[in-house]
């Protein structure tokens, strides 16, 4: 292998940019040249891709978003357009490609790697949604980015003693919002992967004002239904003034935590080594802090779950 390329596919996430840093760093002190795909899978279609050098991944550790540009490509998702793809990285000489993307972006991976194409994916996303690793880059800055929205609506909502919906990221996967509601005392946190019983929400509000509570935060994923959606109904039942924050795109952006520049940095550097090793298909991801590796096509396989023991301690801290 001598010469590498690199892409960021589908929702951006902070520490993007770390993880194209470390690839593009670990690739030159092995030796080896490595070639930036601006807009994802698209720039692969329209060849727009460039050679990068030590100094181009300076000063973006600290940045949100990639560097790279990110896109949803309808063409790649036809044999015709990841042919066309394959041929603009033969044509360029480059023999292996990581993608740093969501599970989406893990099935384009998958589809080159069956052409005969070696790629390995590292996982970016805020939703946490990946089998194959413990933690996605960009999860831990934007719970934390989350946490500190939430701080912040508690002020207002104990001066004014009402009940808050917060709506959080999260279509198919509710770790932002379980780790948010666990790390913020949420009353109630609803997402997709739990059943919830609005009797029992409402039961828990009343006890909460019975005991002098001055205020309430409920949580809700995207994936479960729209937070105003809620918030009515809360309102309707209790007759409580509910107010409804949606998180919206600001849980994409930011400076990336200090973990999630570590994991970045490793799991960027060990894609690198994987296409050294000749190894493709593959993911890396992050297990009990150790750095690991599975078939994307394995890890696609399997469905993600949410920690049980997190939801469980969540609801015992906030009965
Ligand atoms: P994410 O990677 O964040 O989950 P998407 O699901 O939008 O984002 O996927 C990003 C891109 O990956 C898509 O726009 C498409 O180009 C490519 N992709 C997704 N699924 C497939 C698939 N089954 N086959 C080929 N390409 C795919």
């Amino acid at each position: 292998m001598k010469r590498i390329g690199v892409l960021t596919s589908g929702g951006d996430s902070p520490g993007m940019n770390a993880a194209i840093r470390a690839v593009v760093r670990k690739s030159i002190f092995h030796g080896l040249e490595v070639y930036g795909v601006k807009n994802g899978y698209a720039g692969l279609i329209s060849g727009n891709i460039e050679q990068m050098q030590l100094g181009d991944v300076g000063d973006i550790i600290q940045k949100g978003g990639t560097k790279l540009y990110t896109a949803r490509c309808e063409e790649f998702r036809t044999p015709e357009g990841r042919e066309i793809a394959v041929n603009e990285l033969n044509k360029k000489g480059i023999e292996g490609l990581v993608v740093i993307g969501g599970d989406g972006s893990f099935r384009g991976a998958q589809k080159l790697t069956e052409l005969g194409y070696p790629t390995i994916g590292v996982p970016g996303t805020i939703d946490n949604d990946i089998p194959g690793t413990d933690f996605t880059i960009g999860f831990d800055t934007a719970l934390n980015t989350v946490i500190d929205a939430i701080d912040k609506i508690r002020d207002t909502a104990t001066s004014h003693e009402r009940t808050y919906v917060i709506e959080v990221m999260g279509r198919n996967a509710g770790d932002l919002a379980l780790w948010a509601g666990l790390a913020d005392g949420a009353e109630t946190i609803i997402i997709p992967e739990e059943p919830y019983d609005m009797e029992q929400i409402l039961a828990r509000l009343d006890r909460g004002n019975q005991r002098g509570k001055k205020h309430s935060i409920i949580i809700v994923a995207e994936g479960v239904g729209s937070g105003p959606e809620f918030a009515k109904r809360i309102e309707d039942a209790t007759q409580l003034e509910t107010r409804v924050t949606v998180l919206g795109h600001i849980q994409r952006g930011g400076s990336p935590t200090g973990s999630d520049r570590v994991l970045a940095s490793r799991l960027g550097a060990r894609a690198v080594e994987l296409l050294i090793e000749g190894k493709q298909g593959e993911m890396v991801g992050i297990r009990e802090n150790k750095i690991v590796s599975q078939s994307i096509e394995s890890a696609l396989s399997q469905t993600h779950t949410i920690d049980k023991d997190i939801y469980r301690l969540s609801q015992e801290l906030s009965i």
